[in-house]
């Protein structure tokens, strides 16, 4: 019977099962996941589930019985080991071997570690990263009110895990190399409100700061303080809890021992498709060609997970349409809703509509009189005008972008 093996069993992997279902597939379809949760969506882990909102069965992205359903085979709490493209089949962590027609690899990433000398594999009782449901059980229970948890990396999880122990009674710093919040992603304007949100509640930064080292307790089992410089002082910041988000190593080992062309992460055509036709990537660990972008990237969110998973299901059925791989994300601090799409980097001049004191306004990236990016806080319809202006790098008047009298959706053309 022809089959479609799928490894890994997250976002991206979860939808390519189920949409190879919707979109007609009738073959075989094996997935394969070494967590032991069927696929599950990951935002909530820095935010409800972490709170405690939210309970395990609401972050499955589908019941179980879907899988059954569908006739989707489900394999977890195994790792695949190695591809063997000659004989086309998957190698399980167990020596058993599974055939394949069509490969498809949902892998991920996994958190990149801090790198410290001495820190870095060594397994510390209240150091901690987030990529898992395991990894939130791990530490849900010690935020505790009057902790200090020292954050290292002002990134996105860094931010909202901030929030999250704020509402939990833990006292937070922030310690980043960089000299503003989400540097990575956003514009001044919006680094610097985010940043004051979070200092109105309590969040103390230490930026730009890097971490130098760790003390450790007596037992040499928990972090005590986490060194850091700042303006050329050296400073040690005492520490209940460190979780540190400084980023995803995308997990491409398993495609590059079986001689798929890695580059920071698995290089894949507009069709999902490696160096090898019969082996497709996709989500956090392939690189794609994006027309937006107009070169390579490699995406790290839920949209791009399933918008590419449903991209590889059409190609596995002969019906390729092209990933449209312009990025948007979200994200959710102290009750305030994030939206994003596009990549500022290169704009030239930033517009913002609404007011930052209501906590709703839009901030609008051009460059060369096109709209390459917008945040939007707040404003749900901007956003969804946003979306359709960046897609094509619409060129709009920045005065209509500002005029909140003139509707955004009226510059869609
Ligand atoms: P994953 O969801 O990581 O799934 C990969 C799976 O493959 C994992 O289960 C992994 O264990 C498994 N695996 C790896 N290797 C093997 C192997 N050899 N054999 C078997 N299984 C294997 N995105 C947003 O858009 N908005 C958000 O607000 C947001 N918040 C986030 C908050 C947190 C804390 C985190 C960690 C991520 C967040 N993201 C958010 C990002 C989003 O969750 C990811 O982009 C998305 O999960 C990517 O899906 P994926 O399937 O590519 O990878």
């Amino acid at each position: 019977e022809e089959t479609v093996v799928i490894v890994g069993a997250g976002q991206a992997g979860g939808e390519v099962a189920t949409s190879l279902r919707q979109q007609g597939y009738e073959g075989r379809v094996v997935l394969v996941g070494d967590e032991a949760h069927p696929p599950y969506q990951r935002p909530p882990l820095s935010k409800g589930f972490l709170l405690g909102k939210m309970q395990l069965a609401q972050l499955y992205l589908k019941p179980e019985a879907t899988y059954e359903k569908f006739n989707i085979t489900l394999k977890l709490g195994t790792r695949v080991t190695a591809i063997d493209r000659e004989a086309r089949e998957a190698v399980l962590q167990d020596g058993s071997r599974l055939g394949y027609d069509k490969l498809v690899i949902a892998t991920g990433g996994r958190a990149r570690l801090l790198p410290l000398p001495g820190v870095e594999q060594r397994k510390l009782g209240n150091l901690f990263y987030l990529r898992s449901i395991a990894d939130v059980e791990a530490m849900r229970a010690r935020f505790e009110a009057g902790k200090h948890l020292v954050l290292i990396g002002a990134g996105y999880v860094g931010l909202e895990v901030a929030s999250a122990a704020v509402q939990l009674g833990v006292k937070v710093t922030v310690v980043d190399v960089a000299p503003r919040v989400l540097s990575r992603v956003t514009g001044p304007e919006v680094s610097g409100f985010i940043e004051g949100v979070h200092r109105e509640r309590g969040v103390v930064f230490r930026m730009p700061a890097a971490v130098q080292g760790v003390t450790l307790d007596a037992a040499e089992e928990a972090v005590r303080e986490v060194i850091v410089a700042q303006d050329g002082v050296e400073d040690r910041i005492a520490a209940d809890l460190v979780l540190v988000g400084i980023g995803l190593t995308p997990n491409t080992e398993l495609a590059a021992a079986a001689g798929l062309a890695v580059d920071d992460g698995i290089v894949v055509d507009e069709m999902a498709r490696t160096s090898d036709p019969a082996v497709l990537a996709v989500g956090d660990c392939a690189n794609q060609p994006s027309a937006y972008a107009g070169r390579r990237i490699r995406l790290e969110s839920v949209p791009n997970a399933m918008e590419h998973a449903r991209v590889a299901a059409a190609t596995v059925l002969g019906k390729p349409v092209p990933s449209p791989a312009v990025p948007w994300f979200w994200s959710e601090q102290f009750g305030m809703r994030l939206q994003m799409v596009g990549l500022s980097t290169g704009y030239d001049r930033c517009v913002t509509r609404g007011s930052m004191e209501n906590r709703a306004f839009s901030a609008f990236y051009l460059a060369e009189g096109r709209l390459i990016a917008a945040d939007v806080i707040g404003r749900p319809a901007d956003f969804q005008a946003a979306k359709k202006l960046v897609a094509v790098k619409a060129v709009v008047d920045p005065g209509a972008l500002a005029d909140e009298n003139v509707a955004l959706a009226s510059l869609v053309g």
